[in-house]
């Protein structure tokens, strides 16, 4: 992820977000502690959404802060300001893995255990391919060294929304969802991105709504997010791709809407520019999901580093 620095983005903020609930889950109790996991009938859906983030993360990683029209992404290459082998992924895909392995590990969602393992990330390096911590942003850093989520309007960046998507794959109701982000984004934009984004991908993957619908039934009423209301003709110049957590919503949204292929979508959201490692990150779990496992290019998998703590966090 690369910091938002505001810059006049959010809008609203002191408003409360509030959206259409799709599936009815809002209203379920926060306090169940059964199995929180969906069924076994996601496993592969699961893993579609994990690999497509991964391999759009590490897409994107040599070209992060990169302007757009300054270079053409085309395959999985090396380098860039952190200097990473080819196939590296970065903080996105380790805190993605870290949340599902919590939900592997205690079958529910459990913040203070997700706070835990977003900690071994940070601290000791756990859930990355060689042990080496590169690309945090400040708000990551500084919730978990203070132990809650930052709630300033300027802490809005793309921070939750990367590593949300194993939501999908369980029941979490909405207001868990919000906890999740609040972690370490607890502000009501980034929480109801979150809330929005993990809809959108329970809609495509189980309730075969095309994708456009699934956006349409999920813009939060906030007026942040109006520009998830004209996505379809929106056009490419138009799209921003810094590391607000509404533009990263937006641009995975928009990539994904305007491209035919895993592959069309990842390498779409890449060169956008910018935050090339997140957007591709965040749509790279949605065209996971939209085109399944199969659909993202073996060369791809096959180059990206860290797939056994990858498959050690799979939950089914
Ligand atoms: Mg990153």
């Amino acid at each position: 992820m690369s910091e938002f620095q505001g810059g006049g983005k959010p809008s609203g903020g002191s408003s409360k977000s509030k959206r259409k609930s799709a599936t009815g889950t809002s209203q379920e109790s926060l306090t169940h502690k059964g199995d929180s996991r969906q069924s076994c009938a996601s496993v592969a859906t699961l893993r579609a959404a994990v690999y497509g983030a991964a391999v759009g993360d590490a897409l994107g990683v040599p070209y992060e802060f990169r302007g757009r029209e300054s270079f053409t992404c085309v395959t999985m290459d090396e380098g860039g300001t952190h200097e990473m082998p080819r196939g590296t992924f970065s903080d996105d895909t380790s805190l993605l893995l870290a949340t599902c392995d919590s939900i592997r590990a205690t079958g529910r969602i459990d913040v203070d255990d997700m706070q835990k393992r977003f900690r071994q990330w940070l601290y000791k390096g756990k859930y990355t391919s060689d042990g080496r911590v590169f690309d945090v942003g400040n708000t990551v850093a500084t919730a978990l060294d203070r132990g809650r989520g930052c709630t300033g309007e300027y802490s809005n960046g793309n921070g939750s929304l990367m590593r949300i998507a194993p939501l999908a794959f369980t029941k979490a109701t909405d207001e868990e969802i919000e906890s999740v982000s609040a972690i370490t984004h607890a502000h009501s934009i980034s929480k109801s991105a979150c809330v929005a984004f993990v809809h959108i991908l329970r809609e495509v993957a189980f309730s075969r709504s095309d994708l456009l619908s699934a956006i349409e039934n999920n813009v939060p009423a906030d007026e942040a997010f109006e520009a998830m209301r004209n996505l379809k003709d929106m056009p490419r110049e138009e799209v921003s791709s810094g590391g607000y957590v509404v533009d990263t919503l937006c641009a995975a949204l928009w990539c994904a809407l305007h491209t035919e292929s895993y592959a069309d979508c990842v390498l779409e959201a890449v060169n956008l520019g910018r935050d090339t490692d997140t957007t591709a990150c965040v749509a790279g779990a949605l065209a996971g999901v939209m085109y399944g496992y199969d659909a993202i290019p073996k060369e791809w998998i096959e180059a990206l580093r860290g797939k056994k703590v990858i498959e050690s966090c799979l939950f089914d």
